[in-house]
């Protein structure tokens, strides 16, 4: 079980946010600090995996829904072109250790930064 963090408050309605697609096992959000134009966050609601090497050792098929609910925001947010960028441990940047994916898109706007 990963320590508790920002994102299982979220998930517990501790720390608002707006939920824009939620299924039985993954949300997103918007992130607090966009570093582009389109920046969201998924995350499934179990606080099992702190990082993607363990979600996707540990339950593959989370991992694929956690992409199809990108996909499916990517069409509805942007063009449907998209990054997913996994920060998997302190060094690569990763602050939150409770697995997420950053959507990112509409990168024609505005240059990449942060990442
Ligand atoms: P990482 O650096 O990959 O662990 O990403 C953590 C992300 O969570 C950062 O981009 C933060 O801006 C974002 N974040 C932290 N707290 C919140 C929050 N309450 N709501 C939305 N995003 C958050």
């Amino acid at each position: 079980m990963a320590a508790e963090t920002v994102f299982g408050k979220i998930i517990s309605g501790e720390i608002p946010t707006t939920f824009l697609a939620e299924t039985d096992r993954v949300v997103a959000f918007p992130d607090i600090n966009p570093q582009a134009p389109v920046h969201i966050l998924v995350i499934p609601k179990s606080t099992e995996y702190a990082n993607v090497t363990e979600l996707a050792a540990g339950d593959p098929t989370l991992l694929a829904e956690m992409v199809a609910v990108a996909k499916q925001l990517a069409a509805e947010h942007a063009n449907g072109e998209y990054r997913l960028i996994f920060n998997n441990g302190a060094s690569v940047g990763q602050t939150v250790f409770h697995v997420h994916a950053h959507i990112i898109a509409n990168l024609e706007e505005r240059s990449l930064v942060g990442f």
